[in-house]
């Protein structure tokens, strides 16, 4: 079962893909989360995708297509993964298209997270995420026990340098300019579905599970 989150910034594309993961069995590849980790590991290419990730810019493609290529090849991907946040412009997915059939492989599903942009600033604001996990929180929507620590594994949790106000806006023109063609690219490969993304986190869950079937 191979799967992509699609969505604007926010959306709850890495939330549902955890849950996904957890049900299903299979690796949660988030670049994002790729790119914070060699960023907190001061590594180059955290150095290289920091600069653009700052100024809410997307890293440059070639970048990004040769890390999730090799990564969907990993042993544990033999199953299925879903990827979030990859790909986020035309030719990434045809970069991912191409690696996929050599191997006979395509995308099952692509699904959409929809949330208008009115709704996005909120959720970035209270967002908070874990660097060490990955986890992702919302001071309202879905706090943790104990305030500003993960749940799953103990770390502090932080408010992401990219999820500023005016950040936020940036990222969203970015969104709808790069990355929102994708949705009538997989319209046209015919595995898009769209899910509301306004909705609770276990009815936006719901939605997707009734879309992969049990
Ligand atoms: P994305 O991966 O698309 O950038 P996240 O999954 O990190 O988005 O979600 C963005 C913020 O919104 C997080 O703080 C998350 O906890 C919160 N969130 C996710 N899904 C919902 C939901 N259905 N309702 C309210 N808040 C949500
Ligand atoms: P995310 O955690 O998915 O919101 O990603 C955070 C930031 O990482 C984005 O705003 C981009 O700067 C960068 N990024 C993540 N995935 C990609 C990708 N597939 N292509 C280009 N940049 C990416």
């Amino acid at each position: 079962m191979k799967i992509i989150m699609l969505g604007a910034p926010g959306a709850g594309k890495g939330t549902q893909a955890d849950k996904i993961c957890a049900k299903y069995d299979i690796p949660h590849i988030s670049t994002g989360d790729i790119f914070r980790a060699n960023i907190k590991n001061n590594t180059e290419l955290g150095q290289k995708a920091k600069s653009y990730m700052d100024k809410g810019l997307l890293v440059p493609d070639e970048l990004v297509v040769d890390l999730v290529v090799d990564r969907v090849k990993a042993d544990d991907c033999a199953k299925g993964y879903v990827l979030d946040g990859f790909p986020r412009t035309i030719p990434q997915a045809e970069a991912l298209d191409k690696a996929l059939e050599a191997s006979g492989e395509k995308v099952d599903f692509a699904i959409n997270v929809e949330v208008p942009d009115e709704n996005i600033i909120n959720r970035m604001s209270g967002r908070r995420a874990c660097v060490t996990c990955g986890a992702t929180y919302h001071i309202v929507h879905i706090p943790t026990k104990v305030e500003g620590i993960c749940d799953k594994c103990g770390s502090e949790l932080i408010l992401r340098d990219d999820d500023k106000p005016e950040t936020v806006k940036k990222r969203l023109d970015v969104y709808h300019e790069q990355t929102q063609p994708l949705i009538d690219y997989y319209t046209e490969k015919g595995v898009l579905h769209e899910v509301d993304g306004t909705k609770d986190m276990e009815e936006v869950f719901g939605a997707i599970v009734n879309i992969l079937g049990a």
